[in-house]
């Protein structure tokens, strides 16, 4: 619904919707459905970045210790090193690790896992980590953006916190940014709404109508796009090219769907813009998750550990058969 101020006679609370940046019906729909998906209370947030501060700046204070994913999303990275850090917050940077991130969780206040991670779909035990922060006092929090709730339940599995950029794969058409938090914790549900308030970190209301409707073929486009993404690994294997696919990993087997995401490394960073150039079916772009094929050189950005040859492949809703016919068309 499009109204900044809703029409709000006598007392403060006399109605639901008093002010825009408060709520909104449309952001009430869509959250409504998000929370049945994640199975608890969901808030959706201006962008990915908006639900990762919200939920960094409402859980974290001076003194606390945070556990994040060193080879994830780089905007986490940013915010701790840039924001936290000079705040007093302890940060430690880990791999996308189950041992690794379990011992780091010893004295933390919040560990972030971002699993799969991005780039290099590694892939971590929800349940194991949660069960293990919990018994060290520390809150779990998932980036959950690759599997979306339908690939993966993080609560679920244990986790306090599912957050997700649901400007890939969950909105899907490449045209909205949008960010979602879900937790079965009432306080922290409104303590993120009161932040949301705050740093006005609201999407607007077409944004999230939009986001709404998209659910509607969620399930299809991450079939979909999954599929794709593992005929193109199986492919790219097969020819002896090094290949980056959640498959590879034993923890996922906590996973519905892998994602639309596959890793690979071609020998040079000029080969790999060849290729890119070669593919009919796949637009150079960064992000991922949307209804068409994007991929680009992951290395270009500087943010991320890998070779210059590294290709970030999104596979969109086409025919996995035809994806596959163009990738191998290009590199031949
Ligand atoms: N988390 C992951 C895994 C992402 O890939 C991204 C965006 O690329 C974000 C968070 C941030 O989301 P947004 O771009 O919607 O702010």
């Amino acid at each position: 619904m499009f109204a900044a101020p809703y029409h709000l006679r006598g007392a403060k609370d006399a109605h639901e919707f008093g002010y825009g940046r408060d709520a909104n019906p449309t952001w009430s729909a869509l959250e409504t459905a998000l929370g049945s998906l994640e199975g608890g209370t969901s808030l959706v947030f201006a962008s990915g970045m908006a639900a990762v501060a919200a939920v960094l700046f409402t859980v974290l204070k001076p003194g606390d210790k945070l556990v994040a994913a060193g080879d994830g999303y780089p905007g986490v990275r940013f915010i701790a090193t840039e924001r936290l850090a000079p705040t007093g917050v302890e940060v430690q940077f880990v791999s996308t690790n189950t041992e690794e991130i379990v011992a780091a969780a010893d004295g933390a206040r919040l560990v972030w896992i971002e699993t799969p991670s991005n780039p290099k779909l590694d892939v971590c035990d929800i349940a194991a980590i949660s069960a293990a922060a919990h018994k060290a006092g520390a809150l779990v929090a998932v980036d959950n953006t690759l599997a979306t709730p339908l690939g993966q339940q993080p609560l679920a599995l244990g986790a306090d916190i599912s957050m997700m950029s649901g400007t890939k794969t969950l909105s899907g058409h490449s045209d909205v940014l949008v960010g979602a938090v879900s937790t079965r914790d009432g306080e922290l549900v409104e303590a993120l709404r009161r932040w949301r308030s705050q740093s006005g970190s609201v999407i607007g209301a077409m944004e999230a109508w939009l986001v709404h409707r998209s659910l509607a073929t969620l399930a299809l486009r991450l079939e979909r796009s999954s599929a794709g993404a593992l005929a193109v690994a199986g492919a790219l294997r097969e020819r002896g090219i090094e290949v980056y696919h959640p498959s590879d990993h034993a923890e996922s087997a906590q996973m519905h769907q892998y994602g639309c995401l596959v890793g690979f490394v071609l020998e040079s960073e000029a080969r790999a813009q060849d290729v890119l150039a070669r593919c009919e079916l796949v637009a150079e772009a960064t992000s991922f998750g949307g209804v068409h094929a994007t991929a680009e050189r992951r290395e270009r950005w500087g943010t991320d550990d890998v070779p210059p040859g590294f290709i970030r492949y999104s596979a969109g809703i086409e025919d996995p058969e035809d994806l596959v016919a163009d990738l191998l068309r290009a590199l031949s």
